[in-house]
C-alpha cells in the first residue's frame, strides 16, 4: 500500500473473481458463465467496419440500445439505465441511493454488495438465511431500509415469485428496493412489471450469463424516470462513454436475438436438471436451482477436497471456503459435454478417495 492510500480505503476487502488460472485449458465452471457462444448475429455486426469506427466514441446518450430495450420490456426509454456490466449499474445506485437508512442484503448472496458498501462508506445490515438458504420475506417487510435481493439468489439458486417481491416493495414505499436478476433468464420470474406499479423499485439485469457476452461488460437497470435520471447524473458525472461500441452493437443484436438466447437458456435449465439428478444419485446434497449454476454438498469427499480433485482433472468449479460455504461448491451449468465430463470425473474421483 502507498502512503498516498486514502485513509477510509485501507481496510477495504475488495472483490475475488473466480480463478482464471492459465497454466493448463480447463473446463471452467467457476463463474457462472454461458457455455454456449453469442448468437450468429452478434458475430455479424463485431465486423471490419466496426472495428474500423473505434477511432469516434461510442454514442454517450446509448440511445439505440435502450431503445430496443425498452421496446423489449414494454417500458419508456427513460425508465431504461445502460452500463458497463451490471456492476457497474450497482455500484452507481449503491452509491446514488443508500447513503441515507443504510442497505440491507441477505448474509449469503452476492459478494459485491457487502463491497460496495465498504467502498461508498454504507451503513448496512445483513439479514441471515433460514437453514435450507431460503429467504424470509418477512424479515424485510416494513423495515425502513433500503433493500437489495438477488432474485434467484446467488449462490443458492433459490427464487423468491414476483407477488413476494411486490410484498416487499410495496411494505418499503419511503425506500429503494433493488432486484438484481442476473439469472432470471433460467427459470425466475421477473420484477419489471412491477416498475409500473412502483416508484421504489429497481430491477438490474447483465447480458453476462443468459446472453453470453460476459466478456463485452453490460447491463442494465429498468425503473422509475426520476431514479433513472438519477443515475445517468452519476454516470455522466463519472464516464459518460461507459459502454464501449462494440459491446454496445453486440447488445442491440443480442436483444434482437432474444429468440436465440432462450433456447439457449432452455439447453442450460435441461443440463442443470441431468447435472442435479445425477447429483444426488452419488448422494450429494444439490439445491433445487433456478439459476445457470447449482449449490451442492457432496458426501463421502469434503467440499474442498471434491474442489481439488476436480482441479487436478482439469475442470474448475468454485469453492468458497467461508464460515457458512465451508461444506458447499457451486458448479456453474456447462454444454451437454461439459456435464458429462464433470460426472465422468466425479464418478472417478468418489471410486479412488
Ligand atoms: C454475475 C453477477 C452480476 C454481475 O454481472 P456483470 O454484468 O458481469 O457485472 C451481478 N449480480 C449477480 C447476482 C451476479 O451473479
Amino acid at each position: 500500500m502507498s502512503s498516498f492510500f486514502n485513509e477510509k480505503f485501507q481496510d477495504l476487502e475488495a472483490y475475488i473473481p473466480g480463478e482464471q488460472p492459465k497454466d493448463q485449458t480447463y473446463i471452467k465452471l467457476n463463474a457462472n458463465e454461458n457455455p454456449y457462444p453469442p448468437s450468429p448475429g452478434v458475430l455479424e455486426v463485431i465486423n471490419e467496419s466496426s472495428v474500423r469506427g473505434l477511432n469516434k466514441y461510442p454514442d454517450s446518450n446509448i440511445t439505440r440500445m435502450k431503445m430496443l430495450l425498452a421496446e423489449h420490456f414494454q417500458v419508456q426509454e427513460d425508465n431504461v439505465f445502460v452500463s458497463n456490466g451490471s456492476d457497474e449499474s450497482l455500484a452507481m445506485a449503491f452509491m446514488a441511493f443508500c447513503d441515507r437508512d443504510g442497505i440491507v442484503f441477505p448474509s449469503i448472496t452476492y459478494s459485491f454488495y457487502i463491497v460496495y458498501a465498504e467502498l461508498f462508506g454504507l451503513a448496512y445490515r445483513e439479514i441471515p438465511l433460514e437453514k435450507d438458504f431460503s429467504i424470509q420475506i418477512e424479515d424485510y417487510i416494513n423495515i425502513h431500509q433500503n433493500i437489495i435481493i438477488a432474485n434467484p439468489n446467488a449462490p443458492s439458486g433459490l427464487a423468491l415469485s414476483r407477488a413476494e417481491i411486490e410484498e416487499i416493495v410495496q411494505s418499503n414505499p419511503e425506500n429503494l428496493v433493488m432486484i438484481d436478476e442476473a439469472y432470471v433468464n433460467f427459470g425466475g420470474e421477473t420484477a419489471v412489471p412491477l416498475i409500473q406499479k412502483y416508484d421504489n423499485l429497481l430491477v438490474i439485469h447483465t447480458f453476462s450469463k443468459s446472453h453470453s457476452l460476459a466478456g463485452a461488460r453490460l447491463g442494465f437497470a429498468i425503473g422509475n424516470e426520476e431514479i433513472i435520471g438519477d443515475l445517468e447524473k452519476i454516470r455522466n458525472s463519472i464516464n459518460p462513454y461507459n459502454v464501449n461500441s462494440l459491446s454496445m452493437l453486440a447488445g442491440e443484436q443480442a436483444i434482437l436475438d432474444h429468440e436465440y438466447y432462450m433456447a439457449q437458456c432452455q439447453r442450460i435449465m435441461d443440463n442443470r436438471k441431468i447435472l442435479t439428478d445425477e447429483l444426488r444419485k452419488f448422494g450429494f446434497k444439490v439445491l433445487d436451482s433456478k439459476g445457470n449454476f447449482i449449490l451442492v454438498e457432496p458426501r463421502g469427499i469434503l467440499a474442498k477436497s471434491y474442489y481439488q480433485a476436480l482441479r487436478k482433472k482439469g475442470i474448475l468449479i468454485r469453492y468458497f471456503g467461508t464460515d457458512q460455504l465451508k461444506d458447499y461448491v457451486r458448479i456453474t451449468i456447462g454444454s451437454e459435454e461439459q456435464v458429462r465430463i464433470l460426472l465422468e470425473r466425479t464418478e472417478e474421483i468418489l471410486e479412488n478417495r
